[in-house]
């Protein structure tokens, strides 16, 4: 195991950033491949999940060409964006986002695709602001995650579809923040397909009031492809690169 920190003398060549890069080159042949059935001459974004990784995982990512990772816990995020700030690496917020870590995730987040509430927009934009005036920092890029669950099964999160457009007309009116589109989970023991059917529907009325909000964030390691196929503009994978995460408690 390597140390859970950012100081390995010898990151590059290890055996660890070579068992990334086999994982890495197999998931960009499934993205490629998905692409290709698709019929779709834009390839998404690649955004690579590192939480519960240590650091140096996002350094080894980032010299194999990574420009793009994903966190969901501020505080992890917060950490280890700290201490990679040499790295040219976009940090994008994924998981549940409490209003009092706005300031925080305003500090090193280049997206927050986990909006799901008007508070949190409110938050966001204020935090933003302040750390607009004092670094000068690029406007957010703002993703409403919305809740695919008809039922109230296995909910994972996000708003309901019917208030997508309030929340989309509450970011699109504050300053600092750029309305880029949907993200979604697929709901655990559904269809991935019939998942993404449903928001790409969802995506398209969106885009008849905010024809800008473009972006899908939409597929993980084991449902990438029919999120390729139903139109994701961004993926957002973890255990298949980096392997099964540690256990926490
Ligand atoms: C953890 C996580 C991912 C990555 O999932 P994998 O199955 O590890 O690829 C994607 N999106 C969100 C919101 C996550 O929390």
């Amino acid at each position: 195991m390597t140390s859970p920190g950012n100081d390995e003398a010898r990151w590059d060549g290890d055996a660890r950033a070579a068992e990334l890069a086999g994982r890495l080159l197999a998931v960009r042949h499934r993205i490629e491949a998905a692409t290709v059935a698709a019929a779709r001459s834009d390839a998404p974004r690649l955004i690579v999940v590192t939480k519960f990784h240590p650091a140096g995982d996002v350094r080894r990512l980032a010299a194999l060409g990574i420009t793009d990772v994903g966190e969901n816990r501020d505080q992890e995020a917060a950490a280890k964006a700290a201490g990679l700030t040499d790295l040219d690496v976009r940090w994008h917020f994924i998981g549940q986002l409490q209003s009092n870590k706005a300031k925080s995730v305003a500090n090193y987040a280049s997206s927050v695709q986990s909006i799901d509430r008007p508070q949190l927009v409110d938050a966001l934009a204020k935090a933003v602001a302040r750390e607009q005036d004092a670094t000068g920092r690029a406007d957010l890029d703002c993703f409403i995650q919305v809740s695919l669950d008809n039922d109230a099964g296995a909910h994972r999160g996000g708003a309901a579809p019917a208030v997508v457009g309030d929340l989309a007309a509450r970011i699109e009116t504050a300053a600092g923040l750029r309305l880029c589109g949907l993200m979604a989970v697929a709901p655990l023991g559904s269809d991935p397909e019939e998942a993404f059917a449903d928001l790409s529907r969802i995506s398209a009325a969106l885009r008849v009031d905010h024809p800008s909000a473009t972006a899908i964030s939409a597929g993980m390691s084991q449902d990438l492809e029919a999120a390729v196929k139903f139109g994701a503009t961004h993926l957002r994978i973890g255990s298949d690169i980096l392997g099964s995460r540690p256990a926490v408690g």
